[in-house]
Order: structure tokens, then sequence, then C-alpha cells
């Protein structure tokens, strides 16, 4: 057994900040990121059959197919070394995503500890996407306003000076993309406080504030 590990889940919108504060974390206390949306993207670059399937939907705003959202995450989570744990960015996204999630952890001797909700308004969140970008060389998140590098143009991490931006990052995908959490994902919170798993943060706090009560939901799962 494998019980050792911390495994969570970060739950919200589009924009609520998953793939930053998983940075973080992941930077603090060793764990794996495991982001779908990532893998995803990745998986139409190099032109994979999973990858030609999601290319489209992804363009739309919609949902992958369960079956194919779960062997790229199979694929990941069997190839490489689990840190201290793992932190699942953007999964699940559907109710059969996280019953597959409880079923996969177990075959792997582990099991959820925490689902973390970022609450945030859906009004914020064509500002966030909108302004969204990250460096092409390390993948560190930045934004138009709330959080640019200290020198203008300069990664701060690694001091690449490419950036690029996400091609559903408009204003037409993000109304999509919004509809269809509230539809499909949103009832996840539900399933896991029924559980006694999940935890809420204000996400509409600054990026450190929330940082600060995630590390403190961690600590207190690890002690
Ligand atoms: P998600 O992974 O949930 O889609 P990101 O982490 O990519 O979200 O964040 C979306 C955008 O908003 C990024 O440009 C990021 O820098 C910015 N951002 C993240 N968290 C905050 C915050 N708490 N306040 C303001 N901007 C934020
Ligand atoms: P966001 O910043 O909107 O949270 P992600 O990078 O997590 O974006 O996801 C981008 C797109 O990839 C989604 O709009 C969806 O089409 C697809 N995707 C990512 N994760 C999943 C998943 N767990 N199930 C189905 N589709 C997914
Ligand atoms: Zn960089």
């Amino acid at each position: 057994m494998t019980d050792t590990l911390t495994n969570l889940i970060l739950l919200g919108p589009p924009g609520a900040g998953k793939g930053t504060q998983a940075r973080m974390l992941v930077e603090r206390f060793g764990l794996l990121q495991l982001s779908t949306g990532d893998l995803l993207r990745e998986a139409v670059a190099n032109g994979t059959a999973a990858g030609r399937t999601a290319k489209g939907i992804m363009e739309q705003g919609g949902l992958v197919p369960d079956d194919v959202v779960l062997q790229v995450l199979k694929d990941r989570l069997s190839s490489g070394n689990l840190g201290s744990g793992v932190i699942f960015d953007g999964f699940p996204r559907t109710l059969g995503q996280a019953e597959a999630l409880d079923a996969v952890l177990a075959e792997m001797g582990m099991k959820l500890d925490r689902a973390i909700a970022l609450e945030v308004d859906d009004a914020a969140m064509v500002d966030r996407i909108a302004g969204r970008y990250t460096c092409a060389h390390c993948g560190e998140g930045y934004h138009d306003t709330s959080k640019q590098p200290a020198t203008v143009g300069k990664c701060d991490v690694c001091g690449g000076t490419d950036f690029k931006r996400r091609a559903d990052d408009n204003a037409e995908t993000v109304r999509a993309r919004l509809e269809t959490y509230h539809a499909e994902t949103a009832p996840l919170t539900e399933f896991y406080a029924r559980r006694g798993l999940l935890s809420s943060i204000d996400a509409m706090q600054p990026i450190e504030t929330v940082a600060g009560r995630l590390a403190e939901i961690l600590e207190r799962e690890s002690a």
C-alpha cells in the first residue's frame, strides 16, 4: 500500500486557478501535477488517436469522452514516479470519471484524500481566461494584469522570452466551457461533500492567499 501519499483533486471552472495552484503545490509539497487538459493538448500536438478525437471537441469547449480521457490519464499514472502524491487538475469532470477514478486508485493501492473546490464568480472567469498566457519553455502561467513576470517579456522561472496563448482561450469558447462546467462538473462538489472529502476555498482572493489556504488544508491532511 502507498497510503502515505496525499492524493487530491482540484475542482473549479476554467480560469479558477487550478493549474496555477497545482504548480505551486508541486514546488512546495513534491506532489505530481496531473492535468488532463495538458495531457490532451500533448496528445493533440503528437497527433495520436486520442488527440485526433479530442482536437475538435476542445476547440468547441465540450468534454472529451470519458474513455479517451481515462486512457491518457492511466498511461501517465503508470509511466512514472508519483512523488508524494498526485494532484488531479481538471479531472474528474463528470460523475462517470469520478467513479472511474476511485477504481483506478484502488487498483493502484491508493485512495483519494481530498477534493478542493476553487470557488469563483463566472463573471470574472472571462477576464482570467482572456488574459492567460504561459511560458513556451517551462509552462509557467501568467496573466496580462494579475500576474506579469517581474521583467516584462522574460519568464521569472526560466528566463525564457517566448510565450503562448491557448487556442481555446477566447471569449466565445469560454462561455461554452463555463456552461459545460455547470452542467457536467459542478455536481461533483456535492458528490465529494457527501463523502466528507470536500473543502472549499474562495478563489477570488489573490493567488498567494489561495495558496496559503491550500497549504493549510494539505498540512492538516498529512499531519
Ligand atoms: P485553470 O487551470 O483553473 O483554468 P489557471 O491557473 O490557468 O486556471 O488561471 C487562469 C488565469 O488566471 C491565469 O492567467 C492565472 O495567472 C490567473 N490567476 C490564477 N489565479 C488567480 C487569482 N487568484 N487571482 C487572479 N488571477 C489568477
Ligand atoms: P481549463 O483551463 O478550462 O480548466 P483544461 O486545460 O483543464 O482547461 O481543459 C481544456 C479542454 O480539454 C476542456 O475544455 C475539455 O475539452 C478537455 N478536457 C480536459 N480535461 C478533461 C476531462 N477530464 N474530461 C473531458 N474533457 C477534458
Ligand atoms: Zn519559463
